[in-house]
């Protein structure tokens, strides 16, 4: 039987939750990153530890079927590659920052000025679509220190919280593409191979889905039950029991995590009691 090939990043800030993933989705994986491939035991999937700068190239070739990489890399890289599902994790931005003291005007600063960067297609374009004339310069890793070495006037690289920029001496001007992990795949992938990778979806789906999602329940007096399932629609309809104290109710249902405290306030209103919210592990539709 054939195995669907999954890229994941060997070492760095994807490889603890790309794993992750799998196990959240059933998938046992026998061995750890020290190796280069690794089986799975229960799911016909094969795992394949790579940098993450060469996943597009590998899905492109089909080396690998699918990947998992932040979507800055699948731009820089601009490999055959269909982009199948966003994650949600390594939520980063890549932006260009100048040294903290400039008084920054707008992006006429960078004319004429060198910029340091991993990512010279991203911005070349950026550059190109704002018709600015800069220099590039290509550096693979520690872009942040290019500015007090004298190599640049600027760069452009991955931020999160701006620390990193902050500590080097640097400050975020503009932001050039906002980023995440993504699932890649390999756009010829055979059937029996696409239908590994949509049993494989489907998990990684109900899994995103119960992380959205939260399972509340909650006693109501029975003449608050009609506004109150309106609050609250759940999945199909809430499920309503009715309490040994007479005229009160239970009512369960799913809320989705970020209308959770605008829920919760009209709940309140509406006399709901005793509320309890408490993670889903799994959400199948
Ligand atoms: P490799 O050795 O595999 O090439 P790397 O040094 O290129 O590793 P990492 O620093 O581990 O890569 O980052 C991998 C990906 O994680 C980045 O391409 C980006 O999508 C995301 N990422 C990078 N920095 C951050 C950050 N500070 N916050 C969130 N996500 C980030
Ligand atoms: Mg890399």
């Amino acid at each position: 039987m054939s195995k669907l090939k999954i890229a994941i990043q060997k070492k760095g800030r994807l490889s603890e939750k790309s794993l992750a993933l799998l196990r959240e989705c059933g998938i046992k994986i026998s061995n750890g990153t020290s190796k280069l491939k690794a089986n799975a035991k229960n799911f016909p999937i094969e795992v394949l530890y790579l940098r993450d700068d060469d996943i597009p190239q590998y899905v492109e070739q089909q080396v690998a079927d699918i990947g998992i990489l932040g979507e800055n890399e699948v731009i820089e890289k601009n490999k055959e590659v269909d982009v199948i599902e966003n994650l949600g994790f390594a939520g980063c931005r890549l932006s260009l920052a100048i040294p903290k003291e400039i008084d920054y005007q707008g992006l006429e600063y960078f004319r004429g000025a060198r910029i340091a960067t991993s990512y010279p297609n991203i911005l070349s374009n950026f550059f190109k679509t704002n018709n600015i004339n800069a220099a590039i310069e290509e550096i693979s890793g520690s872009v942040e220190i290019a500015p007090s070495i004298g190599l640049a006037d600027a760069v452009c690289d991955i931020v999160s919280t701006g620390s990193t920029l902050f500590t080097n001496g640097l400050k975020e001007v503009e932001t050039v593409i906002t980023s995440q992990a993504v699932l890649v795949a390999n756009p010829n992938l055979p059937a029996e191979k696409k239908a590994i990778l949509d049993r494989l979806l489907f998990r990684i789906r109900a899994v995103q889905r119960a992380s959205e999602n939260k399972y509340i329940l909650l006693n109501a007096p029975d003449n608050a039950l009609e506004e109150i399932k309106s609050v609250l629609p759940g999945m199909k309809s809430p499920t309503i029991l009715p309490l040994a104290q007479e005229g009160w109710s239970s009512l369960h249902s799913v809320v989705k995590e970020d209308e959770f405290w605008d829920v919760i306030d009209q709940l309140k209103t509406l006399g709901a009691q005793g509320i309890l919210v408490v993670p889903i592990e799994k959400m199948v539709m």
